[in-house]
């Protein structure tokens, strides 16, 4: 089976060349291992970090080995207890096509009773981001306004529905098209959005928000964040998902400089890690599927067809070619 693997560390914006896609054998299953054939694999803007050889939460992606993320896959032969071929399985094996893996790494999921790739997006990791970062890291409120960047994509999306599923005052999104911003205030229900590509984030968000806001959901980084920073009313919150805008970014990038008014204004601000709240999973998944069922919750996925196209994909992702999750897909 064909693999991707990393082969050189980028510097400043990824390119094709640091990364090839290599035959390896398709090794039987162990004692206690499975071998999976996968479906779809994600592409996340995390692994940006993972391609840096720096100290951080994940270790660097290896070079010359393949590389990882969540994958779902079927079930072709196993060796371990409670595991059947024909099972299917969400688990870390991704950017391949086979993968041979203890089984304790593996997760059964029902093909009944979502598209296998929700379990990649809506209901899968970026869904517990938007539910654990938005209800417990910026501690949501009925009755508060939320802004969230990012908005048109796999987290941002879920982030502005699950507010105002939860009685948001007002649900203001900016994303990179024009396109995204009909998206999300004509088939996502958000209040205001706009495109920050149009124009200054700090007038567009006021112009989006004249009484201000109480949750900022920062995807973004940058001048989205000193944006919202000086949109925050008394004892506003902000969670800090990501900072894409900085992943590329080959020199420091500039502080927001409006800090300072956290003082004044009593404001928190606090980043996460998905991984610290997988406590939330049952309530997250008992919650959304239901909302996705009722179709009270939308959402969309851009999906590339093949692991020869993965790296696109993937740097597709750093340019804003998806709406909603980005997910390779290789073929049911
Ligand atoms: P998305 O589906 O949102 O895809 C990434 C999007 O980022 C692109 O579609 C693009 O949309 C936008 N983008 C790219 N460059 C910029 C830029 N310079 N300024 C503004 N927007 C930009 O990805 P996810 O939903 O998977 O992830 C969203 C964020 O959440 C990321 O920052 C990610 O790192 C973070 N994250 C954090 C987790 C945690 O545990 N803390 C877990 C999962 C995700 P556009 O067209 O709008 O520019």
């Amino acid at each position: 089976g064909r693999e991707w693997h990393l082969v050189a560390r980028p510097q400043g914006w990824p390119t094709p060349a640091d990364f090839a896609l290599r035959e390896a054998p398709v090794a039987a299953p162990g004692e206690g291992e499975v071998l999976v054939r996968n479906l779809y694999f994600s592409v996340d803007p995390y692994m940006r970090g993972r391609m840096n050889d720096v100290k951080s939460y994940v270790p660097p992606f290896e070079l010359d080995r393949p590389m990882q993320g969540g994958a779902v896959g079927v079930v072709l032969a196993s060796g371990a207890e409670g595991i059947a071929p024909g099972d299917h399985v969400l688990h870390f094996a991704g950017w391949r096509e086979y993968a041979t893996f203890p089984a304790k790494h593996a997760t059964k999921v029902d093909p009944d009773a979502a598209p296998l790739s929700a379990y990649l997006g809506v209901l899968g990791m970026p869904g517990l981001t938007a539910y654990a970062g938005l209800l417990r890291v910026a501690d949501f409120k009925e009755g508060d306004a939320v802004f969230v960047s990012g908005a048109a994509g796999a987290v941002g999306s879920q982030v502005g529905q699950i507010a105002k599923l939860k009685g948001a005052s007002r649900v203001i999104g900016s994303a990179g098209s024009d396109e995204k911003v009909r998206v999300l205030t004509e088939e996502y229900g958000f209040d205001a959005a706009f495109n920050y590509k149009n124009g200054p984030v700090k007038d567009q968000l006021k112009a989006a928000a004249p009484d201000g806001i109480d949750v900022y959901f920062d995807n973004v980084g940058g001048d989205h964040l000193e944006a919202a920073i000086g949109r925050l009313n008394l004892h506003g919150r902000i969670a800090v998902c990501g900072m894409i805008s900085q992943y590329n970014a080959t020199e420091p990038t500039p502080a927001p400089r409006n800090l300072a008014m956290l003082i004044g204004k009593r404001l928190r601000i606090e980043g996460f890690l998905v991984g610290d709240h997988e406590d939330l999973q049952p309530r997250f998944v008992e919650e959304v599927s239901a909302w996705v069922r009722s179709g009270e919750l939308k959402y969309r996925e851009t999906v590339v067809e093949g692991v020869e196209n993965g790296v696109d994909a993937f740097l597709g992702l750093l340019k804003g070619e998806n709406t909603g999750k980005m997910v390779v897909s290789l073929g049911e």
